[in-house]
């Protein structure tokens, strides 16, 4: 019989294992618990947060045995604030962490059997350096109890903001250019928004770098000209707007200053109206991708420049973001002789190298502003062989698939490679039809999910799909996401 615990009960408790939200797990008397910021290895205290019939939440109340694999987490914030899970938890032992995670998702929710996954399976590919590794931060903007305006993090699941100017895991220049904000905002009496009210003027801060560049983008994302407002003059987003460029562009770096109008009562951070108040709309990247096969590659050591938009989408860890491209052109098995689809491919990054070694890719992608960067940027590298279509994968393929039946565009309809890299929620059930009935050699699937990756590839793997290779990389150190690639081929090739 299970010991029933209750809220605020201490309990000991040795930490065997992490979960998927990066919690120690351990068991007391048969009862699961669940550990909020127990590390692996600890035995600890716990003090319940909620009691289950078979399970309980918890979280660590007194370290009695300190595991092995704790270490010295940089950011003073890390427990409260809900961007990083495992700061306390040695490097190497994330890294096996997100190894077991895709694995075990795999076979957990892929159906697919261990010996199989352990034949295809390769060892993740871990960063050199897990801090300052990410090229975006967006930033909500809040008071604190004293009425301060504060910029910082959301803490674990809510919406209360964790003061603090300084992540670890982003850009040095983050700390000043919010310091620039801040005191901006409190000079001028600028208003914050209130998201249970839906008023006030400033919602986020989202910066982003180029980390090859140095060139640095603010957007500061505005509920619509607030009438409280009253001092704007007619072309400014924000009061005193030409104070606040100046201090800004004192910034090394400083490329781009856009506003973005959300006036929707929403989580969505971004709104799609943006107005850029200073330089350029956009900021550029290079990305180099390394030759990760010895002999018969036609991308060796290929470079290419990107530009950024607002709101188009960016791997967010770009020294990752270089292994993770080389990797799933590996796996694309390129000769130079092949027509490709790249299902979601942003400002067409992945489509971009690939049509560098292939005959024709074809890339689809949601957000309009990012197929114009995806056009602009095949353009500015000299890319004539990539065609974009704005709109929704799992309507654009089924559309072309049907009409394009007979006529010149039928190669496509039968492509030989099919890339996709969906959101965390995966891929549409009428987006993996149509693929099977296209009936590619060889889909290479880059996800950020491992549980959706898991899914879809069941769904492919019965429409006549086998996995060939897989293999995680850490593109998010610290946080329990991982990203990972796997090659799919037809198995009547
Ligand atoms: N391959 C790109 C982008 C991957 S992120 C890169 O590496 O940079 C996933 C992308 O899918 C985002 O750009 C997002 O805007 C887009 N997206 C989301 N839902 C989509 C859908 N239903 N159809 C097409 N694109 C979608």
């Amino acid at each position: 019989m299970c010991q029933h615990y209750k809220k605020n009960d201490i309990v000991t408790v040795t930490i065997e294992d992490i979960g998927t939200d990066g919690e120690g797990i351990g068991k007391a008397d048969g009862y699961t618990l669940f550990v909020k910021d127990a590390v692996v290895g600890d035995v600890v205290e716990a003090r319940i947060t909620k009691a289950k019939k078979q399970y309980a939440y918890a979280r660590l109340e007194k370290l009695l045995t300190t595991s092995p694999f704790r270490t010295k987490p940089r950011c003073p914030h890390h427990r409260q604030c809900g961007g990083c899970q495992l700061q306390a938890l040695d490097y190497k032992k994330q890294l096996e962490y997100k190894q077991q995670k895709v694995r075990n998702n795999l076979i957990r929710i892929g159906g697919f059997k261990g010996t199989e996954i352990d034949r295809v399976m390769e060892p993740i590919i871990g960063m050199e350096e897990p801090y300052r590794y990410r090229n975006k931060a967006q930033y909500p903007v809040g008071t604190d109890r004293e009425g301060h305006i504060v910029t910082g993090f959301y803490a674990g699941r809510t919406h209360t903001i964790i003061p603090s100017t300084e992540c670890y895991l982003g850009a040095e220049e983050n700390k000043k250019i919010l310091e620039i904000l801040i005191k901006h905002m409190e000079k001028h009496h600028i208003s914050v928004y209130d998201e249970a009210a839906g008023k006030g003027l400033v919602r986020h801060i989202l910066i982003r770098k180029g980390f090859t560049t140095g060139e640095i983008m603010v957007c500061v994302v505005v509920n619509g000209e607030s009438e409280k407002e009253g001092s704007i003059h007619k072309e400014e987003y924000i009061p005193y707007q030409s104070e606040l460029l100046s201090d800004l562009s004192g910034i090394i770096g400083m490329t781009s200053v856009s506003i973005s109008i959300n006036t929707e009562k929403t989580n969505v951070i971004m709104g799609k109206e943006i107005h850029t108040i200073w330089g350029s709309p956009v900021i550029h990247d290079v990305i180099h991708v390394r030759d990760m096969r010895r002999e018969g590659y036609p991308c060796t050591g290929q470079e290419l420049t990107f530009a950024i938009s607002p709101l188009s989408f960016y791997q967010v860890n770009p020294v990752q973001t270089e292994k993770l491209y080389s990797l799933a052109l590996e796996y694309a098995g390129l000769t130079g002789r092949e027509v490709l689809w790249d299902l979601y491919c942003g400002i067409g990054t992945i489509s971009l190298f690939l049509a560098s070694g292939a005959r024709q890719v074809c890339g689809v992608e949601i957000v309009p502003q990012a197929i114009e960067d995806a056009r602009s940027n095949a353009r500015s590298n000299g890319i004539v062989n990539a065609f974009f279509y704005a709109g929704k994968a799992e309507e654009i393929l089924p559309a072309y698939y049907e009409k394009s039946q007979g006529n010149e565009q039928e190669e496509l309809r039968h492509p030989d490679v099919i890339v996709v890299d969906p959101p965390r929620k995966g891929c549409d059930a009428a987006c993996l039809d149509t693929i099977i009935q296209m009936k590619p050699g060889r889909i290479v699937y880059v996800s950020c999910d491992s549980a959706t990756l898991a899914r879809d590839l069941r769904i492919l793997c019965d429409g006549g799909y086998e996995i060939k290779k897989a293999r995680a990389v850490d593109q998010f150190g610290h946080t329990v996401h991982v990203e990972a690639v796997v090659l799919i081929q037809r198995k009547d090739t």
